[in-house]
């Protein structure tokens, strides 16, 4: 804990869309001792910051109501006194609709020094991503951000008749409910009720809905389709352009819903190709790895075998932890299952010198055996998970190879049943043991035959297949190759 009186930090988390987040936003978060988030903090953004920074959520008391803007207050002020690095986080832009200035004066009041980060307002940025540009020279000359939430309560204080003649774009924030008489009101005013109008739910998420429609009809629209907050409301002839613009729903997953099931630590490149080509993409980590202790003597082997970019870490950590360096692999033969495990040792250095043409196990040991590179005058090591598929071992076994299966971390499967597998278009397992602890998970509870499972590999898939599930093996056991199957058959459909 640093000393002396801490510092609150006014951040802008921008519109939900983790990759929005500022760079200069992240770099502080990281660096925090506490966050004090809104409602309007999306899951991805919490869950990029790092476990050890506390984490206090008042968008929401026990009763499912907001916690007081003096309760706020009070914390921001006892954690600064406390010496502490306080990030304020809110959603889009801190000062806009955001009580940052309030909550600013308050820690002036109170002596306590601060700095802002400004974010990406989804004022903008959500139309952005619906294909509607706020200004165009051809349409208007201003641009207007209303609230339709009254400060007490009582009743909205729009000037609607200086609206309509600015002619300019208008956006109405937290507006969902009160939208029936913000159209009225600017109806009544001279506004031509074909106005066109654009009302956009979940903007820059990948669960965005955009529907198009006319002032006069947009609260129709909005009922129809029960749109909730957080929603903005565009009012222009800017929003006539969204058919042409729009990028964002024209991704090649936009709309596709896929479970991630790998361990956290791995699961990144998953979730972020899928997310950055339009998928709604939840993570459900059903397994954990930990790293066991091991001897990292291997003075006696001429072959070194990983089975896992995983493993590779471990070993490297272990290296590192014993003050050696890639130099003590240095005359041995190196093999790596597939190219992630291979691109994992070239970060340290060392180049496998075999990976087999089809990334398991069982064509490791088969293909280096059929081609001589290994011989029973070899001997051999394997870093690899604790009660991993026996195939690679048991070739060797079978052909009298003398080898040292060295259990490098072990999997711990996490119970986790709270998700409805209905809602997803496909679930990857990027591992037997995610198939394990999947269904260790439910275990009887759900009908299997529903699940589109994207496997990794034949192994991963007859796992799945023993419970029913459909199962689509990506062409190469890569997690770019499961994406590139994704798209496929999502596309095809
Ligand atoms: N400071 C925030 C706005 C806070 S007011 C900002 O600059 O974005 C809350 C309102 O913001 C919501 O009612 C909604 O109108 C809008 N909003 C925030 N995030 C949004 C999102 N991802 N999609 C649509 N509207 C959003």
């Amino acid at each position: 804990m640093a000393e002396g009186k801490g510092k609150v930090y006014l951040v802008g988390a921008g519109p939900g869309n983790e990759e929005l987040l500022t760079v200069k936003a992240f770099d502080v978060i990281k660096r925090a001792d506490v966050i004090v988030y809104d409602r309007l903090i999306s899951d991805s953004i919490l869950s990029k910051i790092p476990d050890d920074i506390e984490k206090i959520n008042v968008g929401k008391n026990a009763g499912s109501h907001p916690v007081p803007q003096h309760e706020i207050n009070k914390i921001l002020m006892s954690k600064a006194l406390e010496g502490k690095n306080v990030v304020r986080l809110k959603g889009g832009d801190p000062f806009v609709f955001g009580r940052g200035g309030e909550e600013l004066e308050f820690l002036y009041e109170s002596d306590i020094s601060f700095e802002v980060v400004p974010g990406i307002t989804s004022a903008i940025a959500v139309a952005a991503y619906a294909g509607i540009p706020v200004t165009h020279r051809d349409f208007c000359s201003s641009l207007h951000i209303i609230t339709g939430h009254s400060k007490d309560g009582g009743s909205l204080e729009i000037d609607y008749d200086s609206l309509v003649k600015l002619k300019g774009t208008l956006i109405f924030m937290m507006s969902v409910a009160s939208f029936y008489k913000i159209a009225e009101g600017l109806i009544e005013a001279g506004m031509n009720p074909d106005m066109d109008a654009a009302v956009v739910e979940n903007g820059t998420r990948p669960n965005q809905r955009k529907f198009i429609s006319k002032l006069c009809d947009i609260s129709k629209v909005i009922a129809e389709n029960q749109v909730k907050s957080p929603a903005i409301i565009i009012v222009g002839k800017v929003c006539a352009l969204s058919e042409k613009l729009d990028w964002f729903s024209k991704l090649p997953l936009y709309g596709c819903n896929v479970l991630v099931t790998g361990p956290k630590k791995t699961s990144e490149k998953l979730v972020g190709q899928l997310s950055r080509l339009g998928a709604y993409v939840i993570e459900y980590s059903c397994i954990d790895t930990e790293p066991l202790d091991f001897d990292i003597d291997i003075k006696e082997y001429s072959w070194v075998i990983f089975t896992s970019s995983l493993g590779v870490q471990i070993f490297f950590k272990k290296l590192n932890e014993a003050d050696l360096d890639s130099r003590h692999l240095y005359n041995k033969k190196i093999a790596a299952v597939g190219s992630q495990t291979a691109e994992e040792l070239l970060k340290h250095g060392i180049r496998a010198d075999f990976v087999p043409s089809k990334f398991d196990g069982k064509h490791l040991a088969q293909e280096l055996l059929d081609s001589g590179k290994i011989t029973s005058k070899d001997k051999v090591i394997v870093f690899r998970a604790k009660n991993g598929a026996k195939e690679l071992v048991d070739i060797f076994e079978k052909s009298n190879i003398s080898y040292t299966d060295v259990p490098a971390y072990a999997t711990r499967y996490i119970k986790n049943d709270t998700i409805d597998i209905n809602n997803f278009n496909y679930i990857t397992f990027t591992s037997e043991s995610c198939v394990k602890g999947f269904t260790d998970s439910f275990e009887n509870t759900i009908d299997y035959s529903k699940i589109n499972a994207i496997c990794i590999g034949e192994q991963t898939a007859k796992a799945a297949r023993a419970y029913g599930m459909n199962t689509i093996i990506s062409d190469i056991a890569t997690v770019s190759s499961m994406v590139e199957k994704i798209v496929e058959i999502y596309c095809a459909k």
